[in-house]
């Protein structure tokens, strides 16, 4: 899976975040915080 904010490969699961019913993965808490910022920029895909 990929990062939806960098684009990055994740190899953990570390840091998950639910929305919209979807759960997404993020390589990092920075990342995280900016899909929270703007999660329907990111959310798309
Ligand atoms: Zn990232």
């Amino acid at each position: 899976m990929k990062d939806p904010v960098c684009g990055e490969e994740i190899s953990t699961t570390t840091y998950t975040y639910n929305y919209k019913g979807k759960t997404f993965y993020f390589c990092s808490p920075m990342c995280m915080a900016e899909f929270k910022k703007r999660p329907e920029k990111y959310a798309k895909s």
